[in-house]
């Protein structure tokens, strides 16, 4: 027995880990598109049918599988659909490999009994830990009440329903933990996999990941012959707005600046903050004669708009911009960033509140 519950917890723990690499990007939970969650449960659904070459003995004539764990895995994580494909591949195959018989039916009426009361259970607003502790209950009322109907020797019965609950309890107890942490590493990766490309403050891409997209942008134009141009922008004076109104008031204006950003240029473009209060937007394919009206129009937008502060006063600010456009101004398009920089040198020299191309 000791040995097939090994390798029982072992084929969990191994689906367990396909699973967690299969679907490590999505957050596993209701709100998933439909064929992610017939995936999930088709998984689930394929782990419980290895699961019954390897009945695990309790007594003389009885035997048992953990099946019943791949359908609380699917239930627990996504519902209804996951646990209702997981069933039915478990009772095909149920049916289909050991033939109709007396325990065959049982099983597969058990099967969907259980898959209701989960879906409902999946439902409560508890946390994870409970909901996996009232489906294994259920699990073993309801396997208790077939042994009870099936055996009707009380020794006999006795000694299955301990070494069941044992085995069942026992593996359980491992999947959790090692489902626990799954879902943790999962967590962590997705966070960290966001974290190192995007600005936590706006949202907007992070000095990290414009760089790689400036170096695949510039091979971009070099390869299809396109036009390349950036816009560095910077917020005039921002130093006083945290002086005067707090940092808090300075990092609403940037959200809200890097919201204008977005919508004054083509959804195409790529727009970053690259630290403090400066800002760049890659214009892909766009020459210099557009790059710099789109500089202007990007000018205006924050010239014009007025940021409502907490307090309800009304701020304005200005930003100044360096533009640099390749072929046309910029010849080594290596130097595509630093002319930009120059420019926007060049646009704070001469006053602020302006757009510089070079
Ligand atoms: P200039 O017109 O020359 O650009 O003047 P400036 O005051 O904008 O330039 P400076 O570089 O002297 O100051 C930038 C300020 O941006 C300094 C710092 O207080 C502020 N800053 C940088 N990062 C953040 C941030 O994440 N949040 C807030 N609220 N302020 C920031
Ligand atoms: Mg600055
Ligand atoms: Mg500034």
């Amino acid at each position: 027995m000791v040995s097939m519950l090994f390798i029982n917890a072992t084929i969990l723990i191994s689906f367990l880990a396909l699973t967690s690499q299969i679907f490590k990007d999505v957050k596993i939970g209701s709100n998933l598109k439909l064929s992610v969650k017939i995936a999930f449960g088709v998984l689930n659904g394929t782990c419980g049918c290895i699961l019954m070459f390897y009945t695990i003995p309790i007594s003389n004539k009885t035997l048992m599988d953990l099946r019943i764990i791949t359908l609380i895995i699917s239930a627990i994580y996504c519902g209804f659909i996951s646990v209702l494909s997981t069933s039915v591949m478990l009772a095909i195959f149920r049916i289909g490999y050991f033939g109709i018989n007396e325990s065959s039916v049982i099983a597969v009426i058990n099967l969907f009994v259980l898959s209701l009361f989960f879906s409902l259970v999946f439902k409560l607003k508890i946390n994870v830990r409970k909901k996996w502790i009232i489906m294994n209950i259920l699990n073993l009322t309801t396997a208790s009440m077939i042994f009870l109907i099936l055996i009707k020797d009380f020794n006999k019965l006795l000694l299955v329903l301990i070494n069941y609950w044992f085995a069942s309890i026992l593996v359980s107890i491992i999947v959790f933990c090692v489902l626990q942490y799954i879902s943790k590493t999962n967590e962590l990766y997705r966070k960290l996999k966001i974290e190192s490309t995007e600005d936590f403050l706006t949202g907007l891409i992070n000095v990290r990941e414009f760089d790689r997209l400036l170096n695949r942008s510039i091979k971009e134009a070099i390869e299809k012959n396109e036009d390349l141009s950036i816009l560095l922008i910077d917020i005039d004076f921002f130093k006083k707005v945290n002086d005067t109104y707090g940092h808090a008031v300075g990092d609403m204006v940037l959200k809200d600046l890097a919201y204008i950003l977005k919508q004054s240029c083509r959804s195409f473009d790529i727009v970053s903050r690259n630290g403090g209060e400066e800002f760049t937007i890659i214009l892909l394919d766009c020459d210099s004669n557009h790059s710099y009206k789109i500089a202007e129009k990007v000018r205006i937008n924050i010239e014009k708009h007025c940021f409502k502060l907490p307090n309800g006063e009304k701020l304005n600010i200005t930003v100044s911009i360096g533009v640099s456009s390749y072929p046309d101004k910029v010849k080594d398009i290596n130097n595509i960033l630093k002319i930009a920089d120059d420019a926007l040198y060049l646009a704070k020299r001469n006053g602020r509140n302006r757009v510089v191309l070079q």
